[in-house]
């Protein structure tokens, strides 16, 4: 199998040291650099707690691409940070995959059209976990039947974006199936803001966020003398790792950007 080199941005972050597991346990898949705000000058396999990666460490990304010429980057870091690196990554003509939650629309429509104009492949998923993207995907056959759902996503708090990029992805796949419906007591007045949730077309979005949690989402519809509940929990971030490596492998074979692992998975 043709290798492929890969930069991960964010290696010493939760998910970037499970991907750097991922990587050093995956025969095709070559480590030629890492992004990190600090350790320039470095290597990966100096940093404890890391796996032995002879990959060198850049503090600049402009830097790392020239030097080391990958393939994918791989960029598990914050919105601001991930969208600067997704757009570098395309105008340097490498294919990035990003784990990094909280873009925008207006960041994926400008992503896209990058791709479109390099004809670069590129893949953003704001959830590698295929349970997850199970549960999303059955939420939609439901919601064929149920007009009334709610959205519950329960979250770590350490989680900077609210509600989840999996809550709201859920919510749109939902809404393009789901009659216009706006939900509860057509009266009913909320005595502390927030306590209905966010709305997305009239679908109500709760965040939870909690030490001790990871990420767990639950999907809620109610009919008549009946409810649905679709759940699914993440237990640790090995669980988001499958995802990444069937995201490396299959940005390699395209030449779009894709949105979402659900429509890269077969
Ligand atoms: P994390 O532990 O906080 O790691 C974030 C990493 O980004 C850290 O290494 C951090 O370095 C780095 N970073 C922050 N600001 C930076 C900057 N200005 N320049 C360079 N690097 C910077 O977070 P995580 O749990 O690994 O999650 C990372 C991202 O993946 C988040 O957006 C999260 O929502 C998302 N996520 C996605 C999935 C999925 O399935 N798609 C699953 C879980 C999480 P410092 O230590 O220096 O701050």
């Amino acid at each position: 199998m043709e290798q492929i080199k890969i930069v991960i941005a964010g290696p010493r972050g939760r998910m970037g040291k499970e991907a750097l597991e991922l990587i050093h346990n995956t025969e095709h898949f070559t480590l030629v650099g890492a992004v990190d705000r600090v350790n320039g000058g470095k290597l990966i396999s100096d940093i404890e707690g890391l796996p032995p990666l002879e990959a060198p460490i850049f503090e600049d990304i402009e830097a790392c691409f020239q030097e080391v010429q990958p393939d994918v980057l791989l960029d598990l870091t914050t919105p601001e940070i991930g969208r600067r690196h997704t757009r570098i990554a395309l105008d340097y003509g490498i294919r990035p995959v990003v784990g990094t939650t909280g873009f925008t629309a207006q960041d994926l429509d400008e992503l896209q059209g990058l791709a479109q104009q390099k004809q670069l492949g590129a893949i953003i998923a704001p959830n590698f976990a295929i349970g997850a993207v199970l549960m999303m995907k059955f939420s939609q056959m439901a919601a064929k039947y149920f007009q009334d759902v709610e959205i519950i996503e329960l979250h770590h708090n350490q989680k900077l974006d609210a509600p989840s990029g999996t809550g709201i992805k859920t919510a749109e796949m939902i809404a393009e199936v789901r009659e216009q419906k706006k939900q509860g007591h057509p009266d009913e007045k909320e005595h502390i803001i927030g306590a209905r949730g966010a709305d997305f077309e009239g679908i109500r979005l709760h965040s939870v966020r909690l030490p001790g949690l990871i990420a767990h989402q639950e999907v809620l519809f109610g009919g008549d003398g009946q409810t649905l509940t679709i759940r699914h929990d993440s237990y640790n971030r090995a669980s988001f790792m499958s995802g990444v490596k069937l995201a490396i492998d299959t940005v390699m074979k395209i030449d779009l950007l894709v949105y979402g692992l659900e429509n890269i998975m077969e």
